[in-house]
């Protein structure tokens, strides 16, 4: 189905409208910066599509459809394989930066993750300074490092916020989720519109989310439950990654499509490709842990304001357990994006709050 360009980025006002009025006349290169899951990936795709399409960025057409699908020939997007870019990539981006445009009027590069630029960092700086006047570089990062200040500072920024639960559930609402479903939804994107989407499909979604919700009812203070308990959870989140995957294995047949009809043998950079997709399933995991881990906090903050209230149900013992049990989330939560041994740290946690 046909989506008008930004639809899909909720909650983005300011960074919108900001990149909208740069469409009359765009300079050189952006920097989209903003936390995991604000959007930016589908904005650059988005603003892509508006700079190469030939009504200014309809949505509807092939020249939007082949961009949004990151296949176009004016368009590319720079893949990484390892754990930062490879000097060689980023310098390879100079003879297309300094090319002219095949089909459209302007050439887009896309730089995803560009604070791992790390080593290549002076390579991509040289590349930004001599390009083509139809080229536009739009570099994307979550965060800036020391070492991009030179790079910034040759970009117009464009900054994203971090989407709060309400801001996903108002957006589901407008697109026809239903309310409850979109609430349910929201709660277990974690702020990732893309993800909110991939759940809206998702058929085990509903259970996981009842999975998290449950936990404090079934943590009756013994060891043996916490484990069988993070071992379920554990079940649930390897089923969980299965959207992805699927989004992944079309992506693969679109691209092999795409290159027999070019004549291609395979797909270019087969590698860097696999190795996005890995990267991608390890973060949607992650993100779905944190996602219920978010749940399961405010089981107990609901918990603690009950408890809380005068006349509640709490004693001065029971409102520091509640209150201790949400630190201890917060702390596995917050660690989690370095600390891929989760099963442990799972089982940890529920032991923490039986
Ligand atoms: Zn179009």
């Amino acid at each position: 189905m046909a989506r008008s360009l930004f639809e899909d980025v909720p909650g983005q006002e300011d960074a919108v409208a900001l990149l909208r009025s740069a469409l009359v006349s765009p300079v050189h290169a952006y920097l989209f910066v903003g936390p995991e899951g604000c959007g930016i990936r589908t904005a650059a795709k988005d603003f892509a599509a508006a700079l190469l399409c030939r009504e200014g960025g309809c949505g509807e057409c092939n020249d939007c459809e082949r961009v949004r699908s990151g296949f176009h020939p004016d368009l590319t997007v720079l893949e990484r394989a390892g754990a930062s870019y490879a000097i060689e990539d980023v310098r390879s981006l100079t003879g297309i930066a300094q090319r002219r445009p095949l089909e459209a009027t302007r050439t887009v590069i896309i730089i995803p993750e560009a604070e791992l630029m790390g080593l290549s960092a002076p390579a991509l700086l040289k590349t930004l300074e001599e390009p083509a006047t139809t080229t536009v570089f739009l570099l994307l990062a979550n965060e800036i490092p020391r070492e991009m200040a030179t790079i910034r500072s040759r970009c117009v920024e464009v900054p994203f916020k971090a989407l709060s639960i309400r801001t996903i559930a108002t957006w589901l609402t407008n697109n026809g989720v239903e309310e409850e479903i979109a609430e349910s939804l929201a709660e277990g994107s974690a702020g990732d519109a893309e993800r909110a989407l991939l759940l809206a499909n998702d058929e085990g979604f509903v259970q996981r989310l009842s999975l998290w919700r449950h936990v404090p009812d079934v943590l009756d203070g013994s060891g043996s439950t916490a484990a069988e308990l993070a071992i379920e959870v554990q079940g649930s989140l390897s089923e969980s990654i299965a959207p992805l995957v699927t989004v992944h294995e079309a992506e693969i047949a679109f691209l092999e499509e795409q290159a027999k009809a070019m004549g291609e043998r395979g797909i270019p950079k087969r590698k860097e490709l696999t190795d996005r997709h890995k990267r991608e399933e390890k973060r949607y995991l992650t993100t779905e842990l944190i996602a219920g881990l978010g749940v399961l906090s405010r089981r107990y903050r609901d918990r603690l304001i009950a408890a809380e209230r005068e006349g509640g149900p709490g004693s001065p013992e029971t409102i520091r357990n509640y209150m201790a049990s949400i630190d201890a989330i917060s702390r596995l939560s917050t660690s989690l994006r370095r600390n891929p041994r989760q099963l442990l740290a799972i089982e940890r946690l529920f032991l923490e709050l039986s």
